[in-house]
């Protein structure tokens, strides 16, 4: 029995699936390349486990042979991409998902879907629990994302509730790890190539507002343990170890070595002014809590990108 990830050349998609060949699983990895990497879906190439389709999961689905889960994984989700791939995001998240649905209701599998802290939007109540329903602006530049998300919660619960389909829902909070894109737009990947480069970092907004930055492995074992339950409705999973923007870029010129300068610019619209995770659900339901330090994992990360970055000058 394969395991399908769409998104499988996204960065959450990548280290997923790559966890899951490790283990040995067979895995049919769907991408349309929107937001995903080439070279991601390259390495995955290497593992004999790894089947490989590219394609549009807004598009009619077909994958061959028995499955057990079915991990949708496939949205662009940076905030840079809400404006110009609006409505390729809300296709994603409105088709795309039923496809998903179908596809996961016909093979009998388990469906697991990454929602995402932007479900909250910007947050009245504070850290964000499970049962806050949220402060979204339905027609703000950041709907297509946050609306497509909420929108795609709907739909499975309602899937749940109509077919019996098996369902989990993560919501995901900032994210960040070795594998992102140089030119993803988020705050990290920003920040560290701004410093490597010895640019000034562009403090958005001021700087003051927070966000909980959970690192890659430790979200990719959040969903693992999430996938393995029988919970049907959404569960945070996230680091709640807050931090202001301007502290992250302070702390990635510390760690990079870098002296740029720290800019301020423009802040974005509708831009959250806090975000924190309340994994009290999550440490009851998964015994999961996160276990890389912020430092450890910049620390990673910055390793990374220095690295592609060299990689990326020999090749010019
Ligand atoms: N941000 C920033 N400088 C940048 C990129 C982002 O100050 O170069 C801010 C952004 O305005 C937001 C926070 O960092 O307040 C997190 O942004 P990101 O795009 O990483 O993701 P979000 O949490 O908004 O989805």
């Amino acid at each position: 029995m394969a395991i399908v990830v769409a998104g499988a050349a996204g960065f959450l998609g990548f280290h997923l699936c790559e966890r899951l060949l490790k283990q040995g699983e067979p895995v049919v990895g769907i991408d349309n390349f929107a937001s995903g990497q080439r070279d991601l879906a390259a390495a995955l190439g290497q593992y004999p486990g790894f089947h490989w389709i590219e394609a549009d999961i807004a598009q009619p689905l077909r994958v061959e042979g028995g499955v057990s889960k079915v991990f949708d994984l496939a949205c662009p989700a940076s905030p840079v991409d809400f404006e110009p791939l609006s409505l390729e995001i809300l296709q994603t998240c409105s088709q795309g998902v039923l496809n998903l649905l179908t596809l996961a209701l016909e093979k009998r599998a388990v469906f697991v879907q990454t929602s995402t802290s932007e479900c909250y939007g910007d947050p009245l109540v504070h850290p964000q629990r499970e049962d806050y329903y949220g402060n979204v602006n339905p027609i703000g530049i950041r709907s297509p994302y946050d609306e497509g998300k909420r929108y795609a919660e709907a739909l499975i619960t309602a899937f749940h509730r109509r077919h019996g389909l098996a369902v989990r829902i993560a919501r995901v909070f900032n994210t960040y790890g070795p594998g992102m894109r140089l030119d993803d737009g988020r705050v990290i990947s920003n920040f560290v190539m701004q410093a490597l480069a010895g640019e000034p970092l562009t403090l958005q907004g001021g700087g003051e507002q927070t966000r909980s930055f959970c690192y890659v492995d430790d979200t990719v074992e959040g969903l693992l343990r999430l996938s393995a339950t029988d919970y049907t409705k959404p569960v945070n999973l996230g680091n709640p170890d807050e931090v202001t923007v301007r502290r992250v870029a302070e702390e990635i010129l510390e760690l990079t070595g870098s002296a740029s300068p720290l800019k301020s610019v423009p802040g974005r619209a509708d831009d959250p002014h806090v975000r924190c995770p309340d994994i009290s659900l999550a440490r009851r339901l998964l015994g999961w809590s996160p276990q890389v330090t912020r430092r450890e994992g910049l620390e990673r990360t910055i390793e990374y990108f220095r690295s592609r970055v060299n990689r990326e000058r020999v090749r010019m």
